[in-house]
């Protein structure tokens, strides 16, 4: 909850390309970097105006080898219609990915790990495909293969949580999550998405990848979206679900992902920028 405290009360507003947009860069890169991570410098991602750039903070950890997996949040919030604080959407779901760095930073992994909080995630104008731009930059110029992305947003408010992703379903990705929420007694369900976070271009480019949300909350995009409206015990929520998850990857079931991964592949239907 700190997390969520600094990013949507002291930094409060953050839309993408803004000075709070890259404070709240800063901030994260900090608290990784302070956990002992390298962060890779993956430069400037421009906006639609080209005078406008967004960053993606990047941490990854060298265990293991072959494809690798990657948690990510993206840190930026709304300003098109009111100028959300993003508490839920989507300081949750950067705190959350924060915690994980954190207790993983000292940890054993089967395979590369990756931590990002993307910028630039939500809708800048009227057009509908200005958004998802750190996320897009990240699959557009990705360094190694990934096996799976889990893309965390909006974990704090509403009284389901579900996992999201584009059809085809990835099975292998969505079966491991649901092993690990019958394992630690978290209610799931599955709900369909056309690509809504973060995940959509790594489901796009064919990569197993999964949109952690709950549902609903009444605050969505609005000034009402504060820290206070976010419930500490969902954030944990994900956390365990996610860390049990973890404990049980060994390389085959990672390779399994991976497999599913190069079975297909959809045409991008956005411009990379
Ligand atoms: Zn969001």
């Amino acid at each position: 909850m700190a997390h969520v405290l600094t990013l949507a009360e002291e930094i409060g507003c953050r839309p993408a390309g803004s000075p709070q947009e890259a404070q709240a860069a800063r901030y994260i890169s900090g608290y990784l970097l302070g956990l002992g991570y390298d962060i890779l410098n993956k430069g400037e991602i421009p906006l639609s105006d080209e005078e406008c750039i967004t960053h993606n903070v990047i941490a990854r950890r060298d265990t293991g080898d072959g494809a690798g997996l990657l948690i990510g949040a993206h840190y930026d919030s709304i300003a098109l219609r009111e100028r959300s604080p993003g508490g839920n959407d989507n300081a949750s779901g950067v705190a959350a990915m924060l915690e994980m760095a954190r207790l993983c930073a000292g940890a054993d992994a089967p395979c590369p790990m990756y931590f990002v909080a993307f910028g630039g995630e939500e809708m800048i104008d009227g057009d509908p495909d200005h958004h998802h731009f750190g996320s897009r930059h990240f699959y557009a110029h990705q360094p190694e293969p990934l096996a799976a992305m889990i893309s965390v947003d909006m974990i704090g408010v509403g009284d389901r949580l579900y996992l999201r992703y584009l059809e085809p379903a990835p099975e292998p990705l969505l079966q491991a999550l649901e092993a690990a929420a019958q394992r630690t007694g978290i209610a799931l369900a599955r709900k369909a998405d056309p690509g809504h976070s973060d995940h959509e271009p790594f489901a796009r480019g064919g990569i197993p990848a999964v949109w952690i949300q709950r549902l609903d909350d009444p605050a969505y995009h609005s000034v009402d979206d504060v820290a206070d409206h976010v419930e500490p015990v969902y954030l944990q929520t994900v956390v365990r679900l996610l860390m049990d998850m973890l404990g049980e990857l060994d390389r085959q079931a990672l390779d399994e992902m991976a497999a599913w991964s190069t079975g297909w592949s959809r045409t991008l239907e956005f411009e990379v920028r």
